[in-house]
Parts: C-alpha cells; sequence; structure tokens
C-alpha cells in the first residue's frame, strides 16, 4: 500500500510546486506537483522516501490504462530548466 506524498516543495528557479522523487540510480528526480496525461514518472511513498519510477513502452502504457497518476519530470516545463539541468 502506498503512502501518501508528502507536500510539494517548490523549484528554487521558477517557484512551481514540485514534488522530488529518488529514481533507481538514486538521483532525485523533480516532477511537477500535480499529475499530467503526459507523464511519465510514477510516485510511490514509502517509508517517508518518495520513489520515482520513470516509465517508457508497455509498462508506460499499462499505467496509462490505469487510473494511477503520471507525473511529468519538471524540467520539461520549468522555464529556467536551461540553467539548472546537468
Ligand atoms: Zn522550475
Amino acid at each position: 500500500m502506498s503512502e501518501q506524498l508528502p507536500e510539494p516543495s517548490r523549484c528554487r528557479s521558477c517557484r512551481a510546486e514540485i514534488r522530488w522523487g529518488k529514481t533507481q540510480n538514486g538521483k532525485n528526480l523533480p516532477v511537477d506537483a500535480e499529475p499530467a496525461q503526459a507523464g511519465t514518472v510514477v510516485l510511490d511513498s514509502h517509508g517517508g522516501v518518495v520513489y520515482a519510477g520513470v516509465l517508457i513502452g508497455a509498462q508506460l502504457a499499462s499505467v496509462r490504462r490505469s487510473t494511477r497518476p503520471l507525473y511529468e519530470p519538471h524540467w520539461i516545463n520549468c522555464p529556467d530548466a536551461k540553467t539548472w539541468r546537468k
């Protein structure tokens, strides 16, 4: 059972509401706080840690058919992404 996601934080550049998720590689991925139809990232909260799963292919298609929210990486929508994306 997934826990409730913590309160969103804010992007340091554009002040938009974002959420942070830890990827499989242990990196922190910022996503937009609100789910989006074009989203590719699922968030799962366990023990106070939010994990981000970046989906592709059949996995993504199957989540799109479900009611599970999908989030867009924030760098897609952040007007300042060029200044902080590495
Ligand atoms: Zn931003």
